[in-house]
């Protein structure tokens, strides 16, 4: 029911009568959080779903302006920014200047398709990229109609109450309504690089944005602390959106290997522009041809000789690439990375929901002096008691100690169990969520009991501090309830405590019992608590936590491997590449875990407090034979990171934690996980698992070889048809004998065979050697020995088949000038046809069914590219603007006869290549 009064009749927008909520205030900050609640008529509780629906329909989804697309005509004119194009266009107009109109035409003709062509392409690799970065859509926790939910940020109306938790990115303006050690990194909004504490308290109306503590901003991110807030602005009404209505442009398609080849194609266009030039002088004074023919011979050797269909290939098969590992659940948000990942030497990794499915259940409670086993799996709270050594179901509510420590676990806990479509579910962290499956399991009402028990004050849980702590009403008194890792508990704890009379700490058996459980591959989690009468600040800190506590027990819970990762690091390891844990359990429970999941060759485990006593060089040593690392902090994972580079190593980080972000930035290819990760995390990371699974890791891996294998492939098949084309003009003219090749014929067979057969192999599918492969040397030049000795040799074959052709057909066959340069060019086509069935292996043998055969894209495009040949052959048309001439029949025999000569010989030079070449890599 609206609450607020409606207008019977409004004759304009500025008379209508805005609703209370819709009242724009700029003093959020300055009004009491309960002021701020009723001015957008909701409660704690949150809005009931209608209500949200009518607020979204009112002020539109909580969304900033997208960069827009870079418009169609901008991407059209990019094309022409092209050194080759312009060298083009400007031969054109001289042509025209010269009245070879034939000329001029079919230039341009040739400028417009490879433009159009680069345009389409660009433009689909631009758009498959884009809806992939659709996939990292922000989530938001909103309270609705007294229920927890994650819904997509972008349905957030005023009025909404969002909780927001450390590496969370605030998902719209928040005045705070509770807000526990809340501290934010406003950097993204006032360039301010120090967090800043956050408050619920008011801060005068005239504090500027950067001293206003009661708000969370939109676009900021959480660095620690937990807070619930009320959504007082979405999408451009934010202060982020009223300074910049742009979010984040469209990342450009550039890569270092880009670059590289943009180099390349430069230093490459200059050498053959300056051969076309001594060729032409040369033309012209010793062999005394007219300038005209040698302006038109020297454009043709330069059109020839660029391979100008290149960059759009490599674009095309990076896109290829990003979206085959979004395919498989790794999106890629730095197009760099689908590069690296190919030479990838270690995956740094952690352990919980990414080896493991993050499903715990609590196995084991220990308390002083007996030991329960809970039977049942999953979160479906069903599940008995037993003693360890006998099966028959035991009355938990009988042990008063059980419950206590039960009780205990469900206060100091912030998750909830729910059943969505016949599934259990939690919602929070699933540690916290399996003492609430076993609270159920015996018997207990977590929702009455935090009824009964109201919460004050928390300090929250961070990986850091290795506990959570929380202040309660209990029969009268406060009480603090400490759950936490077991070994920071215990230096917490000065004695436990049982209904039949607390005792002194005995460390020592209680490590003992710590050691036994992790030994099994459970996490262990201990439980304390104590009275706090002397306490008179309801405001929990650290150091009311830190020392006093009397022990409750110990919890194990078993976390299973994900089933997939077995297999996943077996790969790894027969591909050269090393999985390494970092986690923060216990070295023994990590170590129980890594042997089930069958990467640890070593029994050695550094912990965190090992890794502080060492120096750089010292873990340097380390770091290439330690396979887990237990106990680590974020620190941790920045220090591993440099110590494996410092020793040339190339490798993968995952994180998910806000203070992940430096680690993931420093790593080669830093990974955050998509499900459990923070926003922070993501921000930082080239790659986000959609799963959180190591294997997607390994998939994306496999996927980065093959696009780096196919870019090669690519390379290695375009280069000797162009130095092959640029290198029979040349000849032709240096020796003074007819160009087997017209310019305006070259520049036909550039075209055809860049844009068609070229870009069959980026579509290749990965050799099945691929990951039996040490990785790529990451400082290996693109185009190595082997790579150049390949091109030359392979130039050298189609310059012989060019000029053999033509010369026999002119000579031998007495046919014209004009049959034998039809046959010579057909020869340079087919040849290159059959080299791309050679490139499909650079090393291996392409003679096999499966070599010949198995690829549909490369025989598509040898059909698409003869149908084009034969149209060129015999259309008058096409006779008429290139100088073609029908073929006899028996002509495209010896042609197709030659170029399975060619194909045979680069096989069989393939066989005698040494050893060295074909093994990429270190
Ligand atoms: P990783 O994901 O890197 O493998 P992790 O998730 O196992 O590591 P943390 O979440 O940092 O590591 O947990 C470290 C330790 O803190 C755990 O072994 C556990 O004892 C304790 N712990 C984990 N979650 C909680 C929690 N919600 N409250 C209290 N203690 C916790």
């Amino acid at each position: 029911m609206r609450r607020w009064p409606r207008a019977s009749a409004p004759t304009s927008r500025d008379t209508k009568p805005k609703p209370p909520w819709q009242a724009p205030t700029d003093k959020w900050h300055a009004l009491d959080a309960e002021q701020a609640l009723a001015r957008l008529t909701t409660t704690t509780s949150g809005l009931a779903e209608d209500e949200a629906g009518r607020r979204l329909a009112c002020h539109g989804p909580n969304l900033l302006q997208r960069a827009a697309f870079r418009p169609w005509w901008q991407r059209l004119l990019a094309q022409f920014n092209n050194i080759l194009i312009l060298i083009l266009i400007a031969a054109a107009l001289a042509s025209l200047g010269m009245r070879h109109y034939p000329d001029a035409g079919a230039i341009l003709a040739v400028v417009l398709v490879i433009a159009l062509i680069g345009f389409f392409q660009e433009g689909k690799a631009e758009q498959a990229i884009e809806s992939i970065r659709n996939m990292l859509t922000l989530r938001a926790n909103v309270v609705r109609g007294g229920q927890r939910a994650l819904i997509s940020a972008e349905a957030l109306v005023p009025g909404d109450i969002v909780m927001v938790e450390s590496g969370d990115r605030i998902p719209a303006d928040l005045r705070l309504v509770q807000a526990s050690q809340l501290r934010a990194d406003e950097a993204a909004l006032t360039g301010e690089s120090v967090p800043v504490d956050k408050q619920v308290a008011p801060v005068p109306g005239d504090a500027v944005l950067a001293d206003r503590y009661s708000m969370a901003f939109a676009g900021t991110i959480v660095v620690q602390g937990t807070a619930l807030g009320l959504v007082v602005a979405t999408g451009r009404t934010t202060q982020i959106g009223r300074i910049s209505e742009m979010l984040r442009g469209v990342e450009k398609l550039r890569t270092p290997l880009l670059r590289q080849l943009d180099h390349a194609g430069r230093v490459l266009a200059a050498v053959i522009l300056s051969a076309a030039v001594f060729m032409a002088l040369f033309g012209i004074m010793v062999h005394g041809y007219p300038a005209s023919e040698m302006f038109m011979a020297a454009v043709g050797l330069a059109v020839a000789a660029i391979p100008e269909g290149l960059p759009a290939i490599v674009t095309i098969a990076l896109a290829l690439g990003v979206q085959a590992m979004a395919g498989k659940n790794a999106i890629i948000r730095r197009l760099p990375a689908v590069e690296t990942l190919g030479s990838i030497s270690t995956i740094f990794t952690d352990k919980t929901g990414t080896l493991t499915r993050n499903e715990m259940t609590v196995r084991t409670i220990r308390l002083p002096n007996r030991e329960y086993a809970v039977t049942g799996t999953g979160f479906a709270p069903e599940g008995r008691f037993h003693t360890p050594d006998a099966p028959e179901p035991l009355d938990p509510t009988r042990d008063s100690d059980l419950l206590n420590l039960l009780k205990a676990s469900i206060l100091c806990n912030d998750a909830e169990l729910a059943k969505a479509q016949e599934q259990w579910q939690i919602h929070g962290d699933p540690t916290e969520g399996a003492m609430v499956v076993a609270a159920i399991k015996a018997g207990l009402d977590p929702p009455t009991l935090r009824r009964h028990h109201p919460r004050f004050s928390t300090i929250p849980f961070e990986s850091e501090r290795r506990y959570m702590g929380t202040l309660h009403a209990v029969d009268g008194h406060r009480r603090l309830i400490v759950k936490g890792a077991p070994d920071r508990l215990l230096e917490m704890c000065i004695g436990f405590r049982s209904v039949d009379g607390d005792g002194p700490l005995n460390a020592e058996t209680w490590h003992e019992h710590i050691q036994a459980l992790s030994e099994q591959g459970l996490r262990v989690l201990a439980l304390a608590e104590r009275d706090v009468a002397d306490l008179d600040d309801p405001q929990l800190e650290e150091g009311h936590a830190e020392n006093g506590l009397m022990l409750l027990g110990l919890v194990g819970m078993y976390d299973p491997p994900r089933d997939d990762v077995v297999e996943a690091v077996a790969q790894c390891l027969s591909a050269g590449i090393r999985p390494v844990m970092i986690t923060g359990d216990h070295a023994g429970t990590a170590l129980a875990i890594a042997r089930q999941i069958g990467f640890v060759h070593t029994r050695r485990v550094l912990t965190g407090s090992d890794m502080d006593c060492m120096s750089d060089a010292d873990l340097a040593n380390c770091v290439m034979e330690v396979d887990v690392f237990a106990r680590s902090t974020p620190e941790h994972k920045l220090r591993l990171v440099e110590a494996l580079q410092a020793c040339g190593g190339v490798c993968a980080m995952t994180g998910d934690g806000v203070n992940d972000g430096p680690a993931l930035k420093r790593a080669d290819v830093g990974v955050a996980m998509g499900i459990q990760g923070t926003d922070a995390a993501k921000d930082a990371a080239e790659m986000v698992l959609a799963d959180d699974n190591f294997a997607s890791i390994v998939s994306a891996i496999r996927e980065g070889r093959k696009v780096y294998d196919n870019i090669r492939k690519t390379i290695a098949f375009l280069l000797p048809t162009n130095v092959g084309q640029g290198l029979s003009i040349m000849v032709a003219v240096l020796a003074g004998i007819t160009l087997p090749v017209t310019p305006l014929q070259a520049l036909w067979v550039n075209m055809v065979v860049a844009v068609t057969l070229g870009l069959a192999l980026a579509f290749e599918p990965p050799e099945a050697d691929i990951m039996r492969r040490r990785p790529r040397d990451p400082s290996a030049p693109l185009l190595d020995g082997f790579m150049l000795w390949r091109v030359v040799f392979v130039s050298l074959l189609l310059v012989t088949g060019v000029f053999a052709i033509f010369t026999w057909i002119m000579v031998y066959e007495g046919g014209s000038e004009a049959l034998a340069r039809t046959g010579a060019v057909n020869m340079l086509v087919m040849g290159s046809a059959g080299y791309l069935i050679n490139s499909r292996f650079l090393t291996r043998s392409a003679l096999s069914l499966q070599g010949l055969f198995s690829s549909a894209s490369v025989w598509l495009t040898i059909f698409l590219v003869t149908g084009l040949q034969v149209a060129w052959t015999y259309t008058p048309f096409l006779q008429g603007i290139f100088g073609s001439e029908g073929l006899p029949l028996s002509y495209w025999g010896v042609i197709l006869g030659a170029s399975i000569v060619l194909f045979l010989i680069v096989e069989l030079e393939k066989t005698l290549l040494p050893d060295s070449t074909v093994e990429p890599g270190p």
